[in-house]
């Protein structure tokens, strides 16, 4: 029976990258997935991913003409309900196609010594006399095979097919996502009626609606509209956004569908053999569902930790792979769980209360929507603005009191989430505390699902 010191199942963005900087450690691993390799990564073309992070992670360069780079654009906003108010923003963004990204994510890990095997399913683990994981099952063309290793990683994406098999009693919650915990995002591609000079290439969000136009290629660009609770959903939403936002003339041309996780991560990623990552830990950006780059961040930790803890042939324990937890939770982890629940209650509100705090630059502001994310300084003038036009909108009627009820609530939650993901336990030991207090934090946020934005216009 073959011998790895890591086996990663999934073998798209995420453990393309994972296998890559382990592979680099000396380690030897095996990647593999379900697909082959001329129908990875299938649901949709063109995706995005800031220049800043690919560079932070050291992902390998794309260029004109080399299928996988499409375009370059720096301008962004984010639009009011009735597409008035920009933010804008810049930040210089690839553009890429998917497919043709996995792949060459696939021979970058190759190239560092992983063996890449396509068109294998994940079966099982295998567990030792003391149920620690030992080794992986996994079906191609009908026959199973099995491999020992030390450490599995499970980067399967929304199935999550190696954490939900966990024994219960693991040390890893095995929640599977609902069509609640679930982006369900439908892109157009379009041809604009009348042609331009220029190719299209900046990206414009509509708040409300959880719909944007950007640039594509194979057209001229493409609409997204995104969801939770289902692809109708979007459709009913989609049509409100075309009746109340002016695009240009346009047909469309093509339409994919994909989805991503819009759900907090589980509360520990590792345990004994074990880690969760990219979508199979839901590690998506909370203000828009991107994963690529964003799953990245606990890869870098946990490579550093596993590097230690696995040297010289030892097992990589829950105990020992713990500080993966820790390190990740009081940096990017913090950061999206005081987000999303910041989001989860601040999308409940009317058009008219979007379009008046647009209009006044407060909450839905320059300064907030156009760093989003990036750690921003609010000063006592922005706090007195703010407070001002709240009670101005109050006295008006543009806001509700249940409205700003709403939003007082989701900075309360958030903060208060901040603070606990910093207090994340040293050790396993106060883990159970922990992750009890954190779920009743979550039970007071709202999910974006609960919110009909049609109903509430
Ligand atoms: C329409 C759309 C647009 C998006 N645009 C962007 C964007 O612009 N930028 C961005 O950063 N993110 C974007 N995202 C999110 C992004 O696609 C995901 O976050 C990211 O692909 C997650 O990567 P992953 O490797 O964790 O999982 P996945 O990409 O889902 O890959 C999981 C892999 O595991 C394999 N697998 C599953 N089950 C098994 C099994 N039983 N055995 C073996 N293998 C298995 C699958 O075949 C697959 O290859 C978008 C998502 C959608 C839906």
């Amino acid at each position: 029976m073959k011998k790895y010191d890591v086996v990663i199942v999934g073998a798209s963005t995420a453990g393309s990258y994972f296998a890559r900087r382990m592979a680099e450690k000396g380690f030897s691993v095996l990647l593999f997935d379900k697909d082959c390799r001329d129908k990875l990564s299938p649901s949709y073309d063109i995706f995005h991913m800031a220049k800043d992070e690919m560079k932070q992670y050291g992902l390998p360069e794309v260029k004109e003409g080399d299928g996988i780079y499409e375009f370059t654009f720096e301008d962004s906003a984010i639009c009011s309900v009735y597409g008035n108010h920009p933010k804008p923003s810049k930040l210089a963004v690839t553009g890429m196609h998917k497919h043709k990204y996995c792949v060459m994510m696939n021979d970058w890990a190759a190239q560092a010594g992983a063996e890449v095997v396509y068109g294998a399913s994940f079966k099982n683990l295998t567990y030792d006399e003391n149920g620690k994981i030992n080794g992986v099952i996994y079906e191609k063309d009908g026959e199973e095979t099995a491999v020992y290793c030390r450490l599995v990683a499970d980067c399967s994406g929304i199935p999550a097919v190696v954490r939900r098999s966990l024994p219960d009693d693991y040390g890893i919650e095995k929640f599977e996502l609902t069509p609640n915990d679930i982006f369900y995002v439908t892109l157009r591609y379009i041809d604009f009626e009348e042609k331009r000079a220029e190719r299209y290439l900046r990206s414009d969000f509509w708040l409300y609606f959880k719909s944007w136009l950007a640039p594509s290629g194979g057209s001229d660009a493409l609409i997204g509209i995104g969801a939770c609770g289902g692809f109708d959903v979007a459709e009913k939403v989609y049509s409100l956004f075309e009746k109340t936002v002016k695009l240009p003339a346009h047909k469309v041309t093509r339409i994919e569908k994909g989805r991503t996780p819009y759900h907090r991560a589980p509360y520990s990623f590792v345990s004994d053999g074990f880690i969760a990552m990219g979508d199979a830990a839901c590690l998506t950006k909370p203000n828009c569902g991107e994963g690529c780059t964003a799953a990245l961040a606990l890869s870098d930790i946990a490579v550093d930790v596993a590097t230690k803890v696995m040297a010289n042939g030892a097992y990589p324990t829950r105990d020992a792979l713990w500080s993966i937890n820790k390190l990740y939770n009081n940096t990017q982890g913090k950061e999206f769980a005081s987000l999303m629940a910041l989001l989860g209650s601040i999308i409940r509100h009317s058009a008219k209360m979007n379009e008046y705090l647009f209009k006044k630059d407060v909450i839905f502001s320059c300064k907030l929507l156009s760093s989003m994310g990036n750690g921003i300084q609010l000063s006592f003038a922005d706090y007195a603005k703010t407070l001002i036009f709240v009670v101005v909108g109050l006295v008006t009627g543009n806001i509700k009191p249940a409205e700003l009820k709403a939003v007082i609530d989701a900075i309360v939650t958030s903060g208060k989430l901040t603070a606990h993901y910093e207090k994340y336990p040293e050790t396993p030991e106060g883990y159970e505390a922990w992750a009890k207090e954190a779920e009743l934090l979550w039970g007071k946020t709202g999910k974006v699902a609960d919110w009909d934005a049609v109903e509430n216009f």
